[in-house]
């Protein structure tokens, strides 16, 4: 490992030389200067004593001049910081205060997030944590692993008595919130409940927490019904999650804007709910031609007609479940409590979107 650090400090020496940038130390030095980050990278700094801040990042070379990883050019310091994974911004953000600058930035948080919790964070868990900030900032306290007490030294509690300094909502701040398990984020669950056979090829809105320990989440489903307890599932996994494509809340019918494009072999989304009292669900289908047309393609006109077929494979030709109609230019929800309510319809584009389905497909028709 400290081969390919060299390496890179090699590179970034030559590259800082071509971009005539701030002369490097000589390599002597720039060996011991790296080998004293990577101690830090690797090592556990004291944390807090200002002592130490103020030698702990330097080193001297052979004439006996002072170094400091904080002497490289800033390209040079900027690379190496945005190649850093997050537990190492976290040690070298403990070394001192101008580390600290650097390494919480949100510039240099941004990568982070969105590698990690990028396809599970929506705009609503976004604000789901602003409000968490503004109202009960102590219940998202770092937890105690290394990175925990790590951030805890860092926590800006204090800025939280000034609740309209914007660091409490860093992205580093965030990012620790989920990683601790103690920030519920709204995103959405397919297969719901250890897949149920009831929500098979659905996807479900609920509040998740993170565990770090089994890199898992706990989620909490909406109850079904006023007087219905909540739904709790543990241990749900990374791939069957996601964040909610749309905005339109689980109570809410979400408003179709597709309808007029449908046509046979369209990849759809449709709210449905057992009853009026059920938060909607989302429920894999795709457009399938009317009883009328053939399906040859030269001859079909299903697109042009008002009813649109909507096709559920995953059950049996003999379910109920396998098919409905719904209105093209009057769709609102229908249904009845027999066959329960379809609401809102989302056309699916995204081949990834679709991947998903068919990786959740039953390995038997449902009934
Ligand atoms: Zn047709």
């Amino acid at each position: 490992m400290l081969i390919s650090v060299l390496i890179t400090w090699l590179t970034l020496f030559f590259l800082s030389k071509l971009l005539s940038l701030k002369p490097l130390p000589p390599l002597t030095s720039s060996v011991r200067l790296v080998s004293c980050w990577w101690f830090w990278r690797e090592g556990r700094p004291p944390l807090g004593s200002s002592a130490v801040c103020e030698e702990s990042h330097k080193t001297e070379d052979d004439a006996g001049e002072i170094l400091s990883i904080l002497d490289l050019p800033d390209l040079v310091l900027e690379c190496i910081l945005q190649k850093q994974p997050p537990d190492a911004l976290c040690r070298m953000a403990s070394v001192c205060s101008d580390l600290r600058d650097m390494c919480l930035s949100d510039h240099l948080w941004e990568r982070h997030m969105r590698a990690k919790w990028g396809r599970v964070i929506g705009s609503t868990a976004r604000q789901g944590w602003r409000m968490a900030v503004r109202n009960d900032p102590a219940s998202l306290e770092p937890r105690k692993d290394l990175l925990g007490i790590i951030l805890r030294k860092l926590w800006p509690f204090p800025w939280v008595q000034s609740r309209s300094d914007c660091k409490i909502t860093s992205l580093v701040a965030w990012y620790s919130a989920l990683e601790s398990g103690k920030l519920w984020f709204p995103a959405q669950v397919y297969n719901r409940e250890n897949n149920h056979v009831g929500f098979i090829l659905s996807c479900y809105d609920a509040e998740l927490s993170y565990d770090h320990s089994t890199e898992t989440f706990k989620a909490r489903y909406l109850p079904h019904g006023i007087r219905r307890p909540v739904a709790v599932e543990d241990g749900v996994a990374w791939e069957r999650i996601r964040a909610p494509p749309v905005r339109t809340s689980p109570r809410d019918l979400h408003v179709s804007d597709c309808l007029s494009d449908l046509r046979p072999g369209d990849h759809v989304e449709i709210q449905w709910r057992r009853n009026k009292e059920f938060p909607y669900g989302w429920w894999y289908g795709v457009v399938g031609h009317l009883e009328s047309c053939d399906g040859d393609e030269s001859f079909c006109r299903c697109n042009k007609s008002d009813a649109v077929v909507l096709e559920f494979n995953q059950y049996a030709p003999s379910s109920r479940w396998r098919r409905t109609l719904i209105d093209r230019k009057d769709h609102r929800e229908e249904g009845n409590e027999g066959r329960g309510f379809y609401g809102g319809i989302r056309k699916i584009s995204s081949q990834d979107e679709i991947s998903v389905w068919k990786r959740l497909w039953p390995t038997q028709p449902l009934e």
